[in-house]
């Protein structure tokens, strides 16, 4: 085990710590300029090197990247290392087809795993640990994201990924699972499911759960506390900024250190797309400092939330964001994975039997989200053998599926049933009340 000392990077001063983002910059920009996307955007302000970069303010002259960009992209557009440099992809869900891409080298690999190590060591895991990782291991980045920092960390992992309920819980009974890594959404669902499969909470030997990938209030985070008896702590993370890891709690619980000497922090008016004051709420806006194979410069994360002023009990210099307060755009999470609306009804309108109004519905079944789409269809196909009509519904929900990665609930309603708006049509549903 390495030992860490109290100059760890986690402790630096303003100074020393931008200092360090200066350098690591840099170097981002130097890869970057190897991609056409980035040689172009960065010779339109100018900056034509690395060393035309002369003070971390120069950044606020690079235009902002979206999701759009890198959708554009795809598959290979931002990649600025040669391909056999690369060692992972992950993707993040994105409308049907083109998912966001990030490709990472091993030198990428390595850095995310010790701010994976940094995080589970702020929020008071150590080697005595035994880690189940409940996010889904693939191309969502939840479950790998945190495995390796959790081996380094020389915690006893248990990659059991999402799902499976009764499995999850006899891991954790039979392996004496100390921490968990889940959505809050699944923490609840783990909880009810508990009695139905006969464990009890004295069967368990959980201390803690870090829970993240969508959004959750403080009153959840209390709930899942008390209905388990341990310490929950909030992570937040993007595939564009690598995975989870990007901002953590601390033993503090008192919002979460952004790792400022891997990601540089903005918070942007989300019209005006200034800067605003700390304390005060905008749109997150971050650039990765250590990621070489695919360089992301500014790139706004459409998520709400702001700094937090003042320091942390723990020491840690990085600064703190609040839990993130909602979405600029329609993104939806369910079950912590990300829907657009426009997904939706991409898949709906291929259906040649489909009327003119549908509705997205979300609601919560129990602990759990359930997504129900409900489209008006003609009357005929009402009228019709009942057994195509379950067929139409099966390809329906086969297809959106495969296209959300999510299996709805489809109800069909006659022409003139589902309301109709006189200005905007309402099409997203969101009963699961305000959570912020
Ligand atoms: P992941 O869901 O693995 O974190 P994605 O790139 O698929 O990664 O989705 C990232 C989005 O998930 C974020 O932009 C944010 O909207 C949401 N998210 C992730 N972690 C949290 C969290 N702790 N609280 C609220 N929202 C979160
Ligand atoms: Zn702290």
């Amino acid at each position: 085990m390495r030992v860490y000392s109290p100059q760890d990077i986690e402790f630096l001063d303003r100074q020393a710590l931008e200092a360090i983002q200066l350098l690591r910059l840099k170097k981002v920009i130097a890869v970057a300029l190897d991609t056409p996307f980035y040689k172009e955007r960065l010779s339109g302000v100018g900056i034509e090197h690395p060393k035309d970069l002369k003070s971390l303010d120069d950044l606020n002259k690079i235009p902002f990247t979206t999701k759009d960009d890198l959708r554009d992209t795809y598959p290979y557009g931002l990649l600025s290392v040669n391909k056999k440099e690369v060692v992972r992809m992950h993707a993040s869900s994105g409308t049907t087809g083109k998912p966001t891409v990030i490709f990472y080298d091993r030198d990428d690999l390595n850095r995310w795993t010790h701010l994976a190590l940094r995080s589970l060591r702020a929020c008071g895991c150590g080697p005595i640990d035994v880690f189940q990782n409940m996010m889904t291991y693939g191309l969502f980045t939840g479950g790998l994201g945190l495995h390796y920092g959790a081996e380094d960390l020389g915690m006893f992992v248990i990659p059991s990924s999402g799902g499976n309920t009764q499995r999850q819980l006899l891991l954790m009974k039979d392996f004496g699972t100390t921490v968990v890594h889940a959505t809050p959404s699944y923490m609840l669902h783990l909880y009810a499911q508990m009695d139905n499969m006969g464990v009890k909470l004295s069967d368990l030997n959980l201390h803690k759960a870090l829970i993240g990938a969508e959004p959750h209030s403080e009153d959840l985070r209390r709930k899942i506390e008390t209905l388990f008896g341990i310490d929950a702590y909030n992570s937040y993370g993007l595939s564009e900024m690598n995975g989870p890891s990007v901002a953590f709690e601390c033993v503090e619980k008192s919002g979460m250190h952004l790792w400022e000497d891997a990601y540089r922090l903005e918070i942007v008016d989300r019209h005006s797309l200034e800067a605003v004051e700390d304390g005060v709420v905008g749109e997150l806006v971050l650039t990765n400092l250590i990621r070489h194979a695919s360089p992301i410069l500014r790139y706004r994360t459409k998520d709400l939330t702001r700094i937090l002023t003042g320091t942390c009990a723990c020491g840690r210099t990085s600064r703190r964001i609040d839990r993130i307060m909602g979405r600029t755009d329609d993104m939806l999470i369910i079950n912590g994975v990300n829907v657009f609306p426009s997904q939706i009804e991409e898949v709906v309108m291929k259906i040649p039997e489909a009327g003119n109004n549908y509705r997205i519905v979300v609601r919560k079944k129990g602990t759990l989200d359930v997504l129900i789409v409900e489209l008006e269809v003609g009357p005929d196909i009402l009228s019709d053998d009942t057994r195509d009509l379950y067929a139409l519904k099966g390809r329906l929900v086969e297809a959106l599926k495969a296209s959300i990665s999510i299996k709805p609930i489809v109800e069909f309603h006659e022409p003139g049933q589902l309301p109709v708006q006189e200005g905007k049509a309402i099409r997203v549903v969101d009963e699961r009340g305000n959570l912020y």
